[in-house]
């Protein structure tokens, strides 16, 4: 059954759909800086569109979810999802923030496959003052509470001004604690609608103009821009990758470190881009023929980053094989994989698997 999913790659009809991505929830126990959700009332994904869309699965061969949101773990019915999804078969991954680990360790270690926590600083100082709440040791206790009950966790570090010094405290926090990999992408300051809303007036424009005119050291001192490291940041932020490729080069060969050195080292060109002093790296990406974002009313997007291209809703009407082939979707993937999308050209997390990687799907 597995070269079914070879398909989606020779056109951009899905005939597969290896990978769902899940927002349960939009409410949220963080108060990150860069991100508006815990601000509005939250919304539940609706167990009927669950059951429909997990009734979708066997048709569409569905491998891999991703439950996200928001924070996944305050749907109240989140592990009972996550099973539901286990019994069609699919390897459930929960992305999380970590609050809530120590205390449902044993319900995360009953539903799910793989834990991946939001490590955002290497101190308290710092992780509070990027998430907003005074929580680091709860997270890394969490974490080991799940690692103990045998559950693989990966973290994940949004690299930005406030941590990026942090990066070998993150990476010492995180092996201390117990996990199987650390993983490291950089803050998103281009996309409005990523992650959840952002309701900054600047999100809306151009923003790499913006910040090449501010010149050297002088960066917003609010809202998403302030989390691009600014030139001088960039210059200490290579001679760090340099330290760090050096120090950890043990966890980098075993894969410990998910990204290889050269990879990192990508996140300075990307960063430099956003000053208009080098061009963004080129992306490497068939997220939208492999996978599908589903919002917590059934919102369907192409990626993280790419606009709406239909809804599903709990009655059914429209079921997720037909939708994933609306013409919309067909539109957007089109028109990415022609190069006319802009947020490809400055994207922060691309995913690509070739032929070889879906057949082991
Ligand atoms: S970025 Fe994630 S963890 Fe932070 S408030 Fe938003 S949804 Fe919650
Ligand atoms: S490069 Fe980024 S924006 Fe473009 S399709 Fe891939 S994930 Fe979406």
């Amino acid at each position: 059954m597995k070269p079914k999913h070879l398909l989606n790659l020779v056109s951009d009809r899905l005939h597969t759909l290896p990978l769902a991505v899940m927002y349960l929830t939009d409410g949220c126990n963080s108060r990150c800086v860069t991100c508006d959700i815990w601000r509005s009332p939250r919304r539940n994904m609706p167990m009927a569109l669950v059951e429909q869309i997990a009734g979708s699965f066997a048709g569409l061969q569905t491998r891999w979810v991703l439950l996200s949101g928001g924070e996944a773990m305050q749907h109240p019915q989140w592990p009972e999802i996550a099973r539901r999804f286990r019994d069609e078969g699919a390897f459930v991954m929960l992305l999380t923030n970590g609050l809530l680990l120590k205390k449902q360790a044993d319900e995360a270690a009953a539903s799910v496959d793989e834990v991946i926590v939001s490590l955002d600083g290497g101190t308290a100082e710092t992780y509070h003052a990027i998430r907003g709440v005074d929580a680091f040791d709860l997270v890394l206790d969490g974490i080991r509470a799940v690692r103990t009950l045998g559950v693989p966790v990966a973290t994940r570090t949004t690299l930005q001004r406030a941590n990026y010094r942090e990066m070998p405290q993150i990476i010492d926090a995180a092996k201390a604690a117990g996990v199987n990999r650390v993983s490291f992408l950089t803050v998103d300051v281009s996309n409005a609608f990523a992650f959840g809303p952002r309701n900054l007036p600047q999100m809306t424009g151009e923003v790499i103009p913006l910040l090449a005119t501010m010149g050297p050291g002088a960066p917003p001192d609010h809202g998403p821009l302030a989390t691009a490291l600014t030139p001088e940041d960039v210059d200490a932020f290579e001679r760090l990758l340099e330290t760090v490729e050096r120090d950890y080069a043990a966890d980098f060969e075993m894969g410990l470190i998910a990204e290889e050195p050269a990879k990192l080292r990508r996140m300075v060109d990307y960063f430099r881009a956003l000053h208009g002093q080098a061009t963004f790296p080129t992306v490497r990406c068939n997220s939208p023929h492999i996978s599908t974002v589903i919002g917590v009313d059934g919102t369907l997007q192409p990626c993280y980053f790419l606009p709406s291209y239909g809804k599903l809703t709990p009655d059914g009407t429209l079921p997720l094989g037909d939708a994933i082939n609306l013409p919309e979707a067909l539109a957007l993937r089109r028109a990415y994989r022609a190069g006319e999308r802009p947020e490809c050209g400055r994207c922060v997390c691309p995913l690509y698997k070739g032929p070889r990687a879906l057949m082991r799907m």
